[in-house]
């Protein structure tokens, strides 16, 4: 436990939260900032910052009550679609440092907003090169052995915001030294 993490305050129940379900390991209870009516924040209980430092033996125990509470806000909440977010670092709107993973309930006309679908332009050869670096990191991370060719850092990702028809759209350049 950190001492100053609200969430692990919330799993000790040292500050109080809505719970909805709470077990050896994980806990869900309700978002005080809620997108929709019945959005839930789900935690492994023990401290971990981002999903890369969760244990394995964590995984499943984590997912299954995404599932049972994906499932609980269709049949108690009537949601017609559920999200389920998982935000890592402040850049990618992790708020709190404490692993935890935000499950929203979808209703017709809310006001939520997901926007990730085409945002940038690669060309082919970015995607093989994008692809290359990820397997051999991926098989790394998987197996615990370094692969031997590490590929190379990814420099910087230059802004180069591009009118295309109506839409703006970035073209990301791979920089490689
Ligand atoms: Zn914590």
């Amino acid at each position: 436990m950190t001492k100053q993490c609200l969430f692990c305050k919330i799993a000790s129940g040292e500050v109080p939260s809505k719970v909805i379900y709470d077990s050896k390991d994980v806990m869900a209870f309700l978002d005080i900032r809620p997108a929709n009516p019945g959005h839930v924040l789900i935690i492994p209980k023990e401290h971990f910052e981002t999903l890369a430092d969760l244990p394995e033996n964590m995984n499943s125990a984590l997912l299954q009550l995404v599932k049972i509470i994906a499932g609980a806000q269709v049949e108690a909440l009537g949601a017609q679609g559920v999200n389920v977010l998982q935000n890592n670092g402040e850049l990618a709107g992790q708020v709190i440092p404490h692993v935890h993973v935000h499950v929203i309930p979808r209703f017709k006309g809310d006001k939520v907003t997901i926007n990730y679908s085409g945002l940038v332009e690669l060309k082919d050869e970015q995607f093989d090169e994008i692809q290359k670096r990820l397997i051999s990191k991926a098989k790394e991370l998987a197996t615990g052995e370094e692969v031997k060719e590490a590929p190379k850092q990814i420099k910087e990702a230059p802004k180069e915001p591009e009118v295309k028809g109506k839409k703006k759209l970035l073209r990301i350049k791979l920089r490689i030294p």
